[in-house]
């Protein structure tokens, strides 16, 4: 966050700029509550009440164009510490939706765009998946009480369906097994879908509404598919 140094008129700042915004950004009463409780405060600066202050003064292009919502986790301490009831969160999501989609940051950008265009973050083709699932299905088999362990792909009328976040079948194989020996110790009838796998949803984290709709939306056509009652979402 670069330090303000301009003097401010407050006569001059569009006050009613997010006056349709319904978070209560105008009832802070600068307790500081929300920066206390906030796991990333003082990183780059980031102030979470500095930031309501922003909103509430209409501070329209410094907010957007701050590094600060981007820093946010939107982990929701905040709220739930703010004598209140300030919605930091949906404000700071809000927020980033408001940012032109080529300045929004580089990993989420393209991530989202390969999702959608593809139905993972990473771009990687489904043969390519297949592969690398069952290539970890082969290694926890190796291991004694797995040898019969299989990695259940599109499994019709399954209980359970999971998806995927991309990371766990990039570099995080590992954590991958831990899910899948848990299904397995518990007998758990599970599937995990070929297509539309992504476990994240980046239309959330930047703000998009349309294209979290269309990442959401495809995990249910996912479970209407393969006719599955129960998601397991672990994102
Ligand atoms: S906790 Fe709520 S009232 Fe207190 S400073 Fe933060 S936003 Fe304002
Ligand atoms: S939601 Fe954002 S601002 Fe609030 S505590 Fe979490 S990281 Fe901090």
């Amino acid at each position: 966050m670069e330090t303000i140094s301009e003097i401010v008129e407050m006569d001059h700042l569009n006050h009613a700029r997010f006056e349709s915004w319904h978070f209560s950004q105008d009832f802070c009463i600068t307790c500081g509550m929300c920066s206390s409780s906030c796991p990333v405060s003082g990183i780059d600066g980031f102030d979470p009440r500095k930031l309501v202050r922003m909103v509430s003064l209409g501070l329209e292009d410094q907010v957007i164009e701050a590094r600060w919502p981007w820093i946010c986790t939107m982990c929701a301490k905040c709220e739930h510490v703010c004598p209140m009831e300030i919605n930091i969160p949906a404000m700071v999501r809000n927020i980033r939706g408001l940012r032109d989609r080529e300045k929004v940051p580089g990993i989420l950008h393209k991530g989202l765009a390969a999702a959608l265009e593809t139905g993972n973050n990473l771009g990687l083709p489904k043969e390519d998946f297949v592969f690398i699932l069952e290539d970890v299905a082969e290694e926890i088999k190796e291991e004694p009480g797995f040898e019969d362990f299989s990695v259940p792909i599109d499994k019709q009328g399954a209980k359970l369906l999971t998806t995927i976040h991309n990371k766990l079948v990039n570099t995080h194989t590992e954590d991958l097994k831990h899910w899948w020996k848990i299904f397995h110790a518990a007998k758990e009838d599970w599937t995990v879908p070929s297509d539309n796998w992504e476990g994240t949803n980046w239309g959330l984290f930047t703000g998009d509404d349309e294209s979290m709709k269309i990442m959401a939306g495809r995990i249910a056509e996912n479970m209407q598919r393969l006719k599955i009652e129960t998601l397991m979402w672990p994102e």
